[in-house]
């Protein structure tokens, strides 16, 4: 362990280990088989790269898509660490590099499609030059009850038979027990340890809100985020075309991306974003597979999920650097409409399901609760904190209001009072007294609950509703989504039931702890200038500048202020090869700034 602590800080530049990583490291180097599982940003690489730098031999990492395979194999070579890929975007004199360096053994990690490990001529090739570990990345793509099943991962049964039992180590994100039961069963996997992290995302913060006005609300967001890199997801292609115009013309920097497009402009898009040509990209939930993108600072979703594991998949791509990130949901009523007619078509059973999993998910919009507990809980994990300082409801910009059973019985009445015929939008004007014609023509004016809650704005109301709605109080049928009062409704006009009700805090809300810490002593000016001299290097080589340097690591620097060679290396996300090759210039442009500006240099 301490040959792999040491190479942790050589070519890293990390002193410490990440919950968990030091028992997979241990397990690589014992030769023991074992299932990783670690939420997205926990630093799953690390557990097979290090160990196989201080290995003698190959370790062979198992992996998806192209995209994933080549954004590792670069980080690694910045970081001097020797590894390559073979896929189909390498041109014949390239394999043939590869597969001399493969000969010659100076290669320390080959990254490979499932299909070409088992495929005869590679089982021979690694036969002969030996393999001493086996990492299966994405590693629930072997099982049926994953999220991404892949047909061609299920041939990797034959790994252990073909490479005489060599130790093989599975790694995901995905937490439920039967992917994990069935990555051990199908990858033939002797005795192995199962490492569980926490599903809890402390950096990323979340916040739910109705939708009201999209455009000002997403614009908000991107007012909160100038000059850093976000998604926003629509559900629809044409949303994502029509976002993305009003945006361009407002000025945003941003760039489509769906399938609809070409797959060249889709390509186009897809690397403006990742080099930081494009800040923002507008997408379908196609966008993100495959992409490594370690600084995305805030993500937008401007329709409801349809699960709390797609939200929790998609969310996962945001912050992977493990500092702050945004997550804005905003949701409407009509959402779970539109998934629940998309599901219509399914199987009995699978339809049960997914019902189940959109309720789940309209609840967690709805409801009132630590928005990071009621995501673990829904994975079966409890959060160790009661105030996590990272969601809307813990931050306090929703209060729960006083007269919640006052305001729920005006609301229930009135739904009663328009005979259980209207839908939310019409029952909350009627509640806030609006003179619209079609109210007036229906003679609901002249109902005893209209205009009861005219002390409150109509998209107000109209959240309450939903809540209510997501609290089993209120149902909506059919077509039209009509409001009923349901068995719990009427409990609550009984008085026996009282619902919570949740508005925007009068007061100004608390700014999380995740980003306070986060930029604690960092100098915001200097790291902005050393984001630009990264931006260069990154040009210059024709790399993401996340593979330069992490914004974890600039932010470092940014704190430090290091004046010499020494000082630099003791900053986090820095190993030796880095320093050798970018030392000089960071150190020029941190010595420049601070001279300019009179900063203390060298900050412990
Ligand atoms: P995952 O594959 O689990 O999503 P990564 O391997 O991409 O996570 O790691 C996430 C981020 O955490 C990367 O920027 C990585 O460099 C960083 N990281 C990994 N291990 C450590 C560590 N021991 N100390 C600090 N940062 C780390």
């Amino acid at each position: 362990m301490e040959h792999i602590q040491e190479t942790l800080v050589k070519y890293w530049g990390y002193d410490n280990f990440l919950p968990l990583q030091k028992q997979a490291m241990e397990c690589v180097s014992r030769g023991q088989d074992s299932i990783v599982v670690l939420p997205t940003g926990g630093g799953k690489s690390l557990c097979f790269q290090a160990p196989a730098v201080t290995m003698q031999g190959l370790t062979v990492v198992v992996s998806p898509l192209i995209s994933l395979m080549k954004d590792q194999v670069d980080a690694l070579k910045e970081c001097g660490v020797p590894a390559a890929r073979i896929d189909s975007s390498l041109s014949a004199y390239e394999q043939q590099a590869v597969f001399s360096a493969i000969r010659d053994k100076r290669l320390k990690l080959l990254y490979l499609s499932p299909e070409r490990i088992v495929s005869d001529g590679f089982v021979e090739l690694l036969r002969k030059t030996g393999v001493s570990f086996i990492a299966i990345d994405e590693a629930h793509c072997v099982s049926m009850w994953g999220h991404n099943f892949r047909p061609e991962y299920r041939q990797l049964g034959l790994l252990k038979e073909v490479f005489g039992d060599v130790t093989i180590g599975a790694y995901t994100a995905t937490a439920i027990e039967q992917v994990r039961n069935d990555i051990a069963e199908q990858l033939h996997l002797k005795n192995p340890r199962m490492l569980i992290g926490s599903f809890d995302r402390p950096n990323l913060v979340y916040k739910v809100r109705r939708r009201a006005n999209i455009m000002k609300q997403v614009c908000a967001v991107l007012d909160r985020h100038k000059g850093e890199s976000g998604i926003i997801y629509c559900i629809r292609r044409k949303d994502v075309d029509a976002m993305c115009a009003q945006l361009a013309a407002k000025g945003y920097n941003v760039a489509p991306y769906h399938a609809g497009m070409t797959d060249e402009d889709r390509k186009k898009n897809q690397d403006s974003f990742i080099t930081e040509k494009v800040e923002t990209i507008v997408a379908t939930i196609a966008f993100g597979m495959g992409i490594d993108k370690s600084n995305v600072r805030y993500l937008i979703h401007t329709g409801m999920p349809k699960s709390l594991e797609h939200y929790q998949q998609e969310t996962g791509r945001a912050g992977r650097d493990g500092l702050e990130a945004e997550c804005c949901l905003f949701y409407s009523g009509g959402d779970y409409g539109i998934w629940k007619s998309l599901m219509s078509d399914m199987e009995p059973e699978a339809q049960k399901i997914a019902m189940f999993k959109l309720s789940r998910m309209y609840n967690y919009c709805t409801g009132g609760v630590c928005r990071h507990k009621a995501i673990l809980r829904y994975f079966g994990q409890e959060l160790d904190k009661n105030n996590c300082s990272a969601c809307d409801m813990c931050l306090g910009e929703l209060d729960c209001i006083d007269d919640a059973l006052q305001t729920a019985q005006k609301i229930l009445s009135c739904v009663l009072r328009l005979e259980q015929r209207f839908g939310g939008g019409y029952t909350a004007s009627v509640l806030t007294g609006s003179h619209e014609k079609r109210i007036l023509e229906n003679k609901h004016d002249e109902l005893s609950t209209y205009g009861l809650l005219s002390n409150y704005e109509k998209h107000t109301v109209h959240d309450w509703i939903e809540q209510l709605e997501g609290q089993d109080y209120i149902e909506k049928v059919g077509e039209y989504n009509i409001l009923n009062v349901t068995e719990k409704g009427w409990q609550t006009l009984k008085g026996k039931e009282t619902p919570r009700l949740l508005r925007p805090a009068q007061k100004t809300a608390k700014v999380s702890k995740v980003i306070i810490d986060s930029w604690e002593g960092v100098d915001e000016n200097l790291f902005e200038a050393l984001r630009k001299v990264r931006a260069a290097i990154a040009r210059k080589k024709g790399v993401p500048a996340y593979i330069v340097f992490g914004d974890a690591a600039l932010r470092d620097m940014a704190r430090r202020r290091p004046s010499t060679t020494e000082r630099f290396l003791e900053v986090k996300g820095v190993g030796e090869i880095k320093c050798q090759q970018y030392g000089k210039v960071m150190l020029a442009a941190v010595r420049d700034y601070c001279l300019t500006n009179s900063l203390e240099m060298d900050v412990d």
